[in-house]
C-alpha cells in the first residue's frame, strides 16, 4: 500500500509532506559558516573552536574562512591510532560479535572493519583504542570527495584473494568470497556521507552528480548541484 499525500478524516484533512527521493545535507540547502566534525564532536575539540571564536571576539583575531572544518585534525584515525600496524592482507571480514580481537593490533587487519584509513584524526582514535572499528562520524580526509569510495579502496588494496597463477575468473571469485562476508558495505562506508557522495547522485540520476536533475522524474530541485568542497581544516 503506498501513502497518500492527502487523507481526509472526519475533524479535516490530513496532508503527508512531500517525500524526495533523495536526502541533502544541510550545505545543500544553506550555507554553512563552519563544520565541527564528530559524532558527537570531542570535547577537547569543541574547546579549541571556543578559544578561537574567543579570540576573534575579544582580540579581533581572523576568523578561519568561512566553509572551514574547525576542530578536526588534518591525518586521518589511523595516524592517531596507536594500535600495532602490520602489513594488511584480509582473507574475510568479521562483524564485531563474531571474533574478539587481539589486543594491541590493527582492526582492520584483523578483518573488522575500521573506517580510520578515510577518516579525518581529532578524536584521538577513541573507538578502536576499545577495540570498536571506527565508523567515521568525523568525515572524510581534507583532499577526499566521497568517504566511502576512499574505503572501498583502501579494502580493495588489502584484500588477500586470488594468486598470479590463477584463471581471472578464479581470483573474481576469490575476492567476491572475501567480499561476501563483508556485510552492508554501502551502510558501513556512507553511515555519515551518503548525502555528500557521489555515489547518491549516480543513484538519483544515472550521472556521477555533476549533471542537472531531471526534476520532473525525482521531484526535487537540485539543478545545478556541485558537491560542496569543505575548505580548510583547522585544528
Ligand atoms: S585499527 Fe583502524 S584506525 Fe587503527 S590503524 Fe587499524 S585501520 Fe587504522
Ligand atoms: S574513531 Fe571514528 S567513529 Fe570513533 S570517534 Fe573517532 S572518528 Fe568517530
Amino acid at each position: 500500500m503506498l501513502p497518500q499525500p492527502i487523507t481526509q478524516i472526519p475533524e479535516g484533512e490530513l496532508e503527508l509532506p512531500f517525500f524526495y527521493n533523495t536526502v541533502k545535507s544541510l550545505d545543500q540547502v544553506v550555507d554553512v559558516d563552519y563544520y565541527i566534525p564528530g559524532c558527537p564532536p570531542e570535547p577537547h575539540q569543541i574547546w579549541a573552536v571556543l578559544q578561537v571564536v574567543v579570540a576573534g571576539l575579544l582580540q579581533g583575531a581572523p576568523l578561519p574562512p568561512a566553509g572551514s572544518v574547525v576542530g578536526a585534525g588534518s591525518v586521518a584515525v589511523c595516524e592517531e591510532c596507536t594500535l600495532e600496524k602490520h602489513e594488511k592482507v584480509i582473507t574475510r571480514f568479521y562483524r564485531p560479535h563474531e571474533i574478539v580481537p587481539e589486543a594491541g593490533v590493527c582492526l582492520l587487519e584483523q578483518g573488522i572493519v575500521c573506517m580510520g584509513p578515510a577518516t579525518i584524526s581529532g578524536c584521538s582514535a577513541l573507538c578502536p583504542q576499545v577495540g570498536i572499528g571506527c565508523r567515521g562520524c568525523y568525515g572524510p580526509l581534507p583532499d577526499v570527495q566521497d568517504q566511502g569510495a576512499k574505503m572501498l579502496s583502501a579494502i580493495a588494496s588489502v584484500v588477500g584473494a586470488g594468486e598470479a597463477s590463477m584463471e581471472e575468473e578464479e581470483i573474481v571469485r576469490d575476492i567476491q568470497a572475501v567480499m561476501d562476508t563483508l556485510v552492508d558495505p554501502v551502510g558501513t562506508f556512507y553511515r555519515f556521507s551518503m548525502a555528500h557522495s557521489l555515489l547518491r547522485r549516480a543513484d538519483v540520476n544515472g550521472s556521477n552528480g555533476h549533471e542537472p536533475v531531471d526534476e520532473t522524474e525525482t521531484g526535487v530541485s537540485v539543478s545545478g548541484y556541485e558537491p560542496v568542497p569543505r575548505k580548510e581544516v583547522l585544528a
